[in-house]
This record gives C-alpha cells, structure tokens and sequence, in this order.
C-alpha cells in the first residue's frame, strides 16, 4: 500500500511551495524597512521553555504538542522505565515565540540600555489539533519578535506593518477584519480575572463543562468558547477595557491614537484574550469572513513583557506575531486573488534532430549561466512536441537548432508572443536575450 503524508500535513507543490518562497521574500522585504533582521532557531526546543513560556495550562501546551524523543530515549523510558532527562524532553515547536525569546536571553541580544532588538523568522510549527480545513499539524508561519521596547509606538507600528504585509501578498483590505483588545498587566489583570471568574460563578448553570474548568484555570478563555449559550453569557461579563489599570489605559489609548493617525481601521473586541498565556496588554488578530469558517484567523499576536523572565532572562518587554502561510492562501483563494506564478521560462532550445544536441545543450549551459531560465527537451520528443512543451513551459522565446542553422553557426529565434523569427548567430543569442528582456 503507498504510503501518504502524516493525518494533518501538507505537501507544498512546486507552485505552492513557490509562492511560499514568494511569502516569505516578500515579508522580508516589508519588515526590513521596518528594521526587522532574520533568525533561525531550531524546529525543537526543550518541553520546559514552552511550559514555562506559553503556559501549562493552555490548549497549546496542555493537549497540542508533539514530543520529539530519539529512538534510544524512547526505548529506554518503554522498556526500562527510565524517563529522558529535563535536558532530553523535547518537543517541536507549536510557535515561534518562545524559541527567538529563549535565543535573545541566550545570546544576551538586547543587553541593558541597547536598541531593541527586531527579528523576524519563517517556517514550520507542529500542533496535534484535529485536522480541518484551515487548521493542520504542521504548518507556515511568518511571525515577528521586536523584544527591548515598551513604548506604544512599536505596537502601531507591528500591526501596520502586518497589514502592509497582507495587502503587499494581495490579500484584499476590504476582504480583512483587524480587532484590537488590550489584556492589562499583572497590576490589573489579576483583579480582572477575579472578577470573571465570580461572574462565571454566578452563572455556572449556563456555562459548559470546558467553561466550568476554564472558570478554575484560566477564566479569560471563556470568551473563546464557541457553545453559543456560553457566548451569551460572556457577552455579559465584566470587559477587560473597563478594568485596565491607568499605564495600561493610557498605552491602549496612545496604540488606538497611532493607528488611527495612520489611517488604519481596527475594530476594538474586548473577548479577543488569545490562547497564550505569555500576552500583556496589546493584543490583535486579522480574521477574514468569507469562506474559511472557524479557522479564519491569518494572523495575530500581541504585547508580552514578562515572557523573557519566564525563560529566565532579565526584564525585557516585547511584542509579537505571527501569521500562518496555508491560511493566508486560503484567504487569496476565497477572495478570487490567484496567488502569482513565480515559475517562468525565458528560453526553450528546441533541436530539429540528435545531431545538434551537444550543441543545444552548450546552449542551455550558456544561457543559464547568463541568469536566463532556459530548459531543452530531454525526452528524445519530435520537434512539434518539444514547441508544445515550450508552450506548456510558458517559455518567452523558442531557439531552434538543426543541422542547417548549425552549419551555418545560427539559431531561429521565435517570440513565443508576437510569433516573429529571427536568425541569431550563437555567440550573439546571449546578447540578443538580454536586450529582448530588457
Ligand atoms: P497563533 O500562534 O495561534 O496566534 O497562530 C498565528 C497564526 O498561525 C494564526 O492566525 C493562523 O493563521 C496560523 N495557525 C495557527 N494554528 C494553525 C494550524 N493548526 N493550522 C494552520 N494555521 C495555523
């Protein structure tokens, strides 16, 4: 029997797996104007940094994550009872902040007083969720991390900076909801949270058996809960914006003034608290409407100031997010956008018969070392299928060899759009390209 991709994986297609290439070109370009520098940090972290991190309470950590154990570990812990040393318990990584904050207090990269440091990052992340449309076990992400900065203005300037993004890949603004919530700090929040927690109380009866968990663990949760009757009864709880303390009413007001200034339209959704517990005031997401159902969040993040003394470093406060590649293509489709065909062809060598081939095939050589996409037939097909394939190639230009063109040290060079020939020396068909092209 063939033996498929893992339940809840994807293979990116050549085309796909181009326009991936594409996504990720593009957020670089886009968050390097805004100062924003690459990190790549390993695809496993210890099991403990995402505890202490995200939280051993979230969904995330609690139910999502994946143990990476080798083969040995394994065996020992199976047959000799012998658990992996904290060191060797590993997990793959559900997001990619906890990775870049663990790095940044590893490599000391924002030391005291210094510029803050703006890193940015693209690649898989794994979650053991239920697969659905939308929603896999692995999957792209493209996120953000700016660790070193408190003031508002880095706030106002993520979230316009990610919206630049969507609209730069061609993700249609109308087509976008930005919602926008601050979760306070721990000087308001506890009192907050308390005060959910009493009003789920005083609800219990109409609440479900999660929310009724949620009420011990984690209140806030609740306002995510999907149970329509739960939904109701949070729509009348206490809201997180009545309760900020004055810094983080004041930070609120000054993000809500920036992004306004810039033009950028935002809905304000006071049940938006995110499943991570790491966040601290600002919080945000993009959802889209149209046909993606519940998974229609393409991106989000938010404030997080005391997740690198979770991880043990010293104070350092940041802001993140992260925005998920399959979704955003499912976003594309569903507004009619085609995502771009980055393949393309600039010449197709054609041979009229075996004779020319070594030389078509110098050509080939000649032309690629030129930085011209060039491809010849390798199939031994007739002439008229090797134009048929220059076609399905999409190739710009044909050059046509046989053995009286190479006889007489020329080519017939075809525009594929206009349909004119020319004859081309073969020492000139380089040239001839690079003025056709530009
Ligand atoms: P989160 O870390 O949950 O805020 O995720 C950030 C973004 O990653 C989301 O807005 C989605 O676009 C994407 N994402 C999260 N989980 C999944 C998943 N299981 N499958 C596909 N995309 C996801």
């Amino acid at each position: 029997m063939a033996i498929n991709a893992p339940e809840g994986t994807r293979d990116l297609l050549p085309d796909e797996a181009l326009f991936w290439n594409q996504f990720k070109q593009t957020a670089a370009e886009v968050f390097g104007t805004y100062g924003y520098l690459p990190i790549d940090t390993p695809i496993m972290e210890q099991t403990e940094l995402f505890v202490r991190g995200i939280g051993e309470a979230t969904d995330v950590v609690s139910k999502e994550m994946f143990t990476a154990i080798s083969g040995e570990n394994l065996r020992r812990w199976v047959e000799e009872g012998k658990a992996p040393k904290a060191k060797s318990r590993l997990s793959l990584r559900p997001e990619g902040t906890a990775g870049v904050v663990r790095a940044v207090v590893q490599h000391d990269l924002v030391p005291q007083g210094a510029a803050p440091a703006k890193l940015m990052y693209a690649g898989p992340m794994f979650r053991a969720e239920r697969p659905q449309k939308g929603r896999q076990r692995q999957f792209n992400q493209v996120g953000v991390e700016c660790l070193g900065a408190e003031e508002p203005t880095i706030d106002a300037e993520a979230i316009i900076m990610l919206m630049r993004f969507y609209e730069k890949v061609g993700i249609p603004r109308e087509s976008m909801r930005l919602l926008l919530n601050s979760m306070g700090c721990e000087q308001c929040r506890p009192a907050y949270r308390e005060q959910v927690r009493a009003y789920m109380d005083a609800h219990a009866g109409e609440l479900c058996e999660t929310c009724l968990t949620r009420a011990e663990v984690n209140p806030l949760r609740a306002f995510d809960c999907k149970n329509p009757q739960c939904a109701a009864v949070m729509a009348e709880a206490p809201k997180i914006t009545d309760h900020l303390c004055d810094d983080c009413r004041e930070h609120y007001g000054a993000v809500k003034a920036l992004l306004d200034g810039a033009g950028v339209v935002y809905e304000e959704d006071y049940k938006l608290v995110r499943g991570l517990d790491y966040y601290t005031r600002t919080v945000f997401e993009v959802q889209v409407d149209n046909g993606m159902g519940s998974q229609n969040a393409i991106g989000g993040g938010g404030r997080y100031d005391k997740l690198a003394e979770e991880v043990g470093g010293r104070a350092t406060p940041g802001l993140g997010f992260a925005l998920g590649f399959e979704r955003c293509v499912l976003a594309l489709e569903a507004a009619g956008v085609e995502f771009p065909r980055a393949q393309r062809c600039d010449l197709f060598v054609a041979c009229v018969d075996d004779t020319v081939r070594a030389r078509a095939f110098a050509l080939v050589q000649e032309c690629r070392d030129a930085g011209f996409v060039t491809e010849m037939d390798h199939q031994k097909r007739s002439l008229k299928s090797q134009f048929k394939l220059a076609d399905k190639l999409g190739a710009a230009r044909v050059a046509v060899l046989g053995p009286d063109e190479l006889d007489a040290g020329e080519v017939t060079l075809r525009d594929m759009a206009t349909h004119t020939e020319a004859k081309v020396r073969l020492e000139e068909v380089v040239g001839e390209m690079s003025r056709a092209i530009l």
